[in-house]
């Protein structure tokens, strides 16, 4: 088997005005990024606001391990799978970050021969919108600092600023920073430090804004910091709105991109899941929902991260009605929650497959919460044994799951049929009596304790003195209606991610609070989760290189 990047580059790719025609977009509609990528256009978005919406299908998972589980790929796989069988369906998906590509994850552009192309290009600049988000931040950041510095009207209390700059790049030595050092002209010095942008909360507002009035709306809402008299100061306090919106202007309008069998997949917007709210841009999904019958979307890490923001937030905010949820998992990933260790993952073992399936069943039963029917699906890989597939496939049925097995890695669309027929099935037969989890009236605190034993698992919550206080301050602002964006590590149901499987008997531990205003969501950062990660000791980055011919070698 080839490599991803391999089997990207070998790819023959149609003319992106091809693929936008299945979806009945003329080129008139396109704005062209070369000939394999395009934004759709405002004209665009505003022709098809009538239509009726298609079926929306969440693709998640269980809660990744280093076996790695293929969400990305799953969710490629099974538009090709729908394109096979006739159906009018389009893929809408998360743009990747630099940070990942560069660390240890590689990109995300999905698999084998379920990948979207052009590859390099997605996981790499793209169409710039990520510049142009990380711009509209530091522009904003630039701007208040330079107020502090001409006179500083608003009074901004340098202790209490709360707005950094952020960069697309795992960079921990940026964390904690100090800023304005040097004479008088060089700035006021402070304390300061970056995020990375797919955590920002420009990057959220892009991907929640239903359009550009709303993008301005939202980013003006924007807390920078507090003043002397511990009263919010805004990007609209500062004038920043219009020169951001600008910058902003083209990055708002979704990407379109092809799989590797032609399949429309639309791109746009990237926030992680473990540290933002980790779905694709409103204005993609609801686009797509009028472009196509089937819509197809993944939303980060597993389904405790990922599913309960799409549905908590996103869903939330802008009444979308999922129809079904696919849960991805493998074999190898329930071993190793199993405890078997990762070099011993290609041995059959029924029993660590036993241990280790409550992490799928804790999954299903946070799903079923939600109300949405849930397939399961299990991304094959070529060490799984037959009785360790029917296993699966058993308890899932045993628990009102649809099940199907899929080989798209390997196979492309035409290992994704089952699960294509499934889903369909799925959609023919359930209803989808979707429900969000919390109601929005309840105190942040109460969110908090709702997602933590509901959905984690856990008895109890605690929380710093820091915390509590932010929560307080943040209900007397009036933002306590807000739902919560949690920040927590991927890997268990719990704040400590060596807990894997199913743990009980813990608390969710929450260290830092903090509002944001203009995404309309407040932040509850658990254990100890970073906002800007680190690379880890051999970078995939080391293996990256441009060969003789031009061609890029080692992104995967
Ligand atoms: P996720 O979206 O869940 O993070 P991806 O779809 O990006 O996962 O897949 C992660 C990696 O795993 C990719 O490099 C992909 O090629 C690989 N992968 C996915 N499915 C399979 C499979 N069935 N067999 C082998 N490798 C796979
Ligand atoms: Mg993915």
């Amino acid at each position: 088997m080839m490599t991803d990047i391999e089997i990207a580059q070998k790819a023959e790719m149609k003319h992106i005005r091809e693929v936008a025609a299945k979806l009945g977009i003329s080129e008139d509609d396109l704005d062209l990024y070369g000939k394999y990528k395009a934004k759709l256009s405002d004209e665009l978005i505003k022709k098809v606001e009538g239509n009726e919406n298609g079926k929306l299908i969440l693709v998640t998972a269980i809660n990744p391990t280093p076996a790695g589980e293929g969400k990305t790929t799953i969710t490629v796989g099974l538009g090709e799978a729908m394109g096979q069988l006739g159906k009018k369906a389009v893929i809408a998906l998360r743009e990747p970050s630099l940070g990942p590509c560069f660390g240890i994850k590689g990109g995300a552009a999905g698999g084998g021969y379920a990948q979207v192309v052009p590859m390099e290009d997605l996981n790499l600049h793209f169409t710039g919108d990520f510049h142009a988000i990380t711009s509209a931040n530091n522009l904003l950041a630039a701007m208040m600092d330079n107020h502090i510095q001409q006179g500083n009207a608003l009074r901004i209390d340098v202790n209490r600023i709360v707005f950094k700059r952020c960069m697309d790049m795992n960079d921990r030595v940026l964390r904690h920073t100090v800023v304005g050092l040097g004479k008088r002209v060089d700035g006021v010095p402070r304390e300061d430090g970056f995020v990375i942008t797919v955590a920002s909360e420009i990057m959220a507002i892009l991907c929640l804004a239903s359009d550009m009035k709303d993008l301005q709306e939202r980013l003006g809402r924007i807390i920078v910091a507090y003043n002397m008299d511990n009263e919010p100061v805004t990007a609209a306090d500062l004038k920043a709105v219009g020169a951001m919106a600008a910058l902003l202007k083209d990055a708002i309008k979704p990407n379109l991109i092809q799989t590797l069998e032609h399949t429309p997949a639309i791109v746009h917007g990237g926030p992680f899941a473990n540290i933002a709210h980790g779905c694709n841009s409103v204005m993609a999904t609801k686009t797509a929902l009028k472009l196509a019958d089937y819509v197809i979307t993944e939303a980060g890490f597993g389904a405790d991260l990922g599913a309960e923001k799409f549905f908590d937030i996103k869903c939330r905010m802008n009444n979308l009605k999922p129809d079904a949820v696919v849960l991805v998992a493998t074999v190898r990933a329930l071993k190793y929650n199993g405890g078997v260790a990762k070099a011993d993952l290609g041995e059959e073992n029924l029993d660590a497959l036993k241990a280790g399936i409550v992490n799928l069943e804790k999954h299903i039963e946070n799903l079923q919460k939600y109300g949405v029917p849930v397939v399961v699906t299990l991304n094959r890989f070529v060490t799984d044994s037959q009785a360790e597939l029917d296993f699966v496939k058993k308890f899932c049925e045993d628990r009102d799951c649809d099940f199907a097995l899929a080989n798209v890695w390997e196979q492309g669309g035409k290992g994704g049929i089952d699960l294509a027929n499934a889903v369909l099935n799925t959609l023919e037969n359930k209803k989808s009596n979707f429900k969000v989890l919390y109601d929005d009236s309840l105190s942040i605190k109460d969110k908090i304790n709702c997602i933590a034993t509901e959905i984690y698992g856990a008895d109890g919550v605690t929380y710093s003195a820091e915390a509590s206080k932010a929560i307080a301050k943040i209900e007397e602002m009036g933002f306590g209606n807000f739902p919560v964006c949690m920040a927590k590590n991927q890997y268990s149901l719990s704040d400590d991610p060596k807990k894997l499987g199913r743990p009980t008997g813990f608390d969710i531990n929450i260290r830092e609070v903090y509002v944001s205003a203009g995404a309309g969501f407040v932040v509850a950062i658990t254990g100890t989760i970073m906002t800007m990660p680190g690379l880890p000791k051999s970078p995939a980055a080391e293996r990256i290189y441009v060969d003789d011919d031009g061609k890029i070698v080692g992104l995967f």
